[in-house]
C-alpha cells in the first residue's frame, strides 16, 4: 500500500501541521501521505483517541508519530509520551522514527524500555530525563513498580501492535501500566487485525474513539496470485516445486501452525535449500540472525506463522507462499501484501486441499473476484540448477560493545583484503555481534582474509554462519 506521490489531496501540507513538521517530512522524503494517514492524521491531530487499523508496512507509526510529536514540549522534562509495543525489534523501529519526526521539535530525548537489557543503564537515562518512552509493557511495569519512572503527565498514549500484544499476553501488563497514565491523555490504538479483544481493550481505555480502517487493496497487475489444489500430503514437497519453477529471490512461506513450520524447513533443507523458521520460542539472539540472514540476502525462504512474522518489515520480497490457506480472508490480504511493494511486482502462490476450499471461498468474497488456478503439472522446474541465495553471511565476534562500526568492517573487506564495494552486502552491528554480507561466491575467501586480517586495528573472530548445508 504505497502513497501515490502525485495525488494532490493527499499532501501533508493540508494538515494542521507546523512549517518545521513539514519541512522535515519533505527531508525524510514524505511527500505524500499514505491511506492510513491520510485517514487518521486530520482526527489524531484535532485531539482524538482513535482505534486504526491497517496492514504492516503501511505507515503505521508516522500515523501515530506526527500528532505524539506535534503536542511534545521540549522545555518540560517529563514523560509526555508513551509508546507500548510488543517486542524490542518493534520498539526499536518506533524509537527511531520519533526521533527522525521529532527533529522538527529540538532536542527531544525519546528512551528506550525493553526487557533483555540491564534495568540499571535504563534508570540511569531515565535520571537524565526522557520526553518519550518506547518500550514493552512487562519492563515498563517494571520501572513503574521501582518508581523509575512515572507517566503521571503522559499526553499521548500509543498501543501499537495492539492485536500482538494481547496475542501475547500482555493484557494484565498493558491494564496495570495504563491506569497509571495521567487521566486526561489522547489514546491511539493501532493494529493490524481486529480480533476481538480489541474492541474490548478500546472500550477500558479510550474516550469516544473513532475508528478508521484501510483495507489493503492489492491491485491484479501488482500481485500475481496463484492457486494450487494439493493433497495434504504433498503439500510441503509442492513448496519447493513453487520454487523451483518460479525461482523466486526471496519468499515468506506462511504456515498455520508452529509444527508446520518445522516440518517445512526440514524438507527444504534436506532438498538443499536455504531455509530458515521464525518462531515463537526463538530467543532475541536468535530471532536477529534468522531476520538479518533473511534480509540481507543470504536466506532464501523464511518460513513463520502469522504471529512470528507480524511487523516485520522486508524490502525486496519476491513471493509469498501459502502454505496452509488462513481461515481468516483477512489475514490472507495481510499476507499477499507482503510483496509487490512499491514498483515491483510480486506473487502470491497459495496452496490448498480440498478441506481449505471453504476459506478460498471467504478468500474470493473478500477479494470480489475468483482465484486462478494452475495445475500441479504446469510447475516445472527450471534448469538453473539448485535455488541458492545472492549473498552469505559472515559474523564477526564483537559489536557495538566492542564500538565497532559498519564503516570498519567495510574498510576491512574493500581495503586489505581487497574486496570490491559490489561485493560486500548489508552489515548489521549488534551489541556483541557483527553479520555481514558478502557474495557467496567470496564467502570462505572473505573468512580467511578478515580472520587473518584486522577490523579496527584488532584481529577478529569470524565464521561464515552456515544454513542448513554448509554451503
Ligand atoms: P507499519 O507500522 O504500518 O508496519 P511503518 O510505520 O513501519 O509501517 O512504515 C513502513 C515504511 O514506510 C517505513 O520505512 C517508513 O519510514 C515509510 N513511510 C511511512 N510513511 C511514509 C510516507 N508518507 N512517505 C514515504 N514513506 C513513508
Ligand atoms: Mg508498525
Amino acid at each position: 500500500m504505497n502513497a501515490t506521490p502525485t495525488d494532490p489531496v493527499s499532501d501533508f501540507a493540508r494538515l494542521k501541521l507546523s512549517a518545521a513538521a513539514l519541512g522535515n517530512l519533505t527531508q525524510l522524503g514524505y511527500t505524500a501521505m499514505t491511506p492510513i494517514q491520510a485517514a487518521s492524521l486530520p482526527l489524531t491531530l484535532a485531539g482524538q483517541d482513535l482505534i486504526a487499523q491497517a496492514s504492516t508496512g503501511s505507515g503505521k507509526t508516522a500515523a501515530f508519530g506526527l500528532p505524539l510529536v506535534d503536542k511534545l514540549d521540549a522545555a518540560r522534562m517529563s514523560v509526555q509520551a508513551l509508546v507500548l509495543c510488543p517486542t524490542r525489534e518493534l520498539a526499536d523501529q518506533v524509537t527511531q522514527e520519533i526521533r527522525r519526526l521529532a527533529r522538527a521539535v529540538g532536542n527531544i530525548k525519546v528512551v528506550t524500555l525493553c526487557g533483555g537489557v540491564a534495568l540499571r543503564g535504563q534508570v540511569i537515562s531515565l535520571e537524565h530525563g526522557a520526553h518519550v518512552v518506547v518500550g514493552t509493557p512487562g519492563r515498563i511495569l517494571d520501572h513503574l513498580e521501582r518508581g523509575s519512572l512515572s507517566l503521571q503527565t503522559v499526553q499521548t498514549l500509543v498501543l501499537d501492535e495492539a492485536d500482538r500484544m494481547l496475542d501475547m499476553g500482555f493484557l494484565d501488563d498493558i491494564t496495570k501500566v495504563v491506569q497509571q497514565c495521567a487521566a486526561n491523555r489522547q489514546t491511539l490504538l493501532f493494529s493490524a487485525t481486529y480480533p476481538e479483544g480489541i474492541a474490548q481493550l478500546a472500550q477500558r481505555f479510550m474516550r469516544q474513539p473513532q475508528t478508521v480502517t484501510v483495507q489493503a487493496q492489492h491491485s491484479d497487475s501488482k500481485i500475481r496470485q496463484v492457486f494450487i489444489e494439493v493433497k495434504d500430503n504433498e503439500r510441503l514437497d509442492v513448496v519447493s516445486r513453487v520454487l523451483n519453477h518460479f525461482r523466486p529471490e526471496s519468499t515468506l512461506a506462511f504456515c498455520n501452525t508452529k509444527q508446520q513450520c518445522r516440518d517445512l524447513v526440514a524438507v527444504l533443507q534436506a532438498q538443499g535449500f536455504s531455509a530458515l523458521a521464525l518462531f515463537g520460542e526463538l530467543d532475541q539472539r536468535e530471532r536477529d540472525q534468522v531476520l538479518i540472514q533473511f534480509a540481507n540476502r543470504s536466506c532464501s525462504v523464511l518460513v513463520a506463522t502469522d504471529v512470528a512474522a507480524r511487523g516485520l518489515d522486508v524490502a525486496q520480497l519476491d513471493a509469498v507462499i501459502n502454505v496452509d490457506v488462513t481461515p481468516d480472508p483477512q489475514v490472507h490480504i495481510h499476507r499477499i501484501g507482503r510483496t509487490g511493494r512499491g514498483e515491483a511486482e510480486g506473487l502470491a502462490v497459495s496452496l490448498a486441499s480440498m478441506d481449505e476450499m471453504g476459506s478460498v471461498g471467504k478468500i474470493e468474497l473478500l477479494q470480489g473476484r475468483e482465484s486462478a488456478w494452475t495445475m500441479l503439472g504446469a510447475l516445472t522446474p527450471s534448469s538453473g540448477g539448485q535455488l541458492r541465495p545472492p549473498m552469505a553471511t559472515l559474523q564477526i565476534v564483537g559489536g557495538r560493545k566492542e564500538k565497532i562500526r559498519a564503516g570498519d568492517v567495510l574498510g576491512a573487506l574493500t581495503g586489505e583484503a581487497g574486496f570490491t564495494r559490489e561485493q560486500v552486502g548489508k552489515i548489521n552491528v549488534n551489541e556483541f555481534s557483527t553479520y555481514v554480507a558478502v557474495e557467496r561466491s567470496v564467502a570462505a575467501q572473505a573468512v580467511a582474509k578478515l580472520s587473518a586480517g584486522r577490523v579496527k586495528g584488532r584481529s577478529v573472530k569470524v565464521r561464515l554462519m552456515e544454513d542448513a548445508l554448509g554451503r
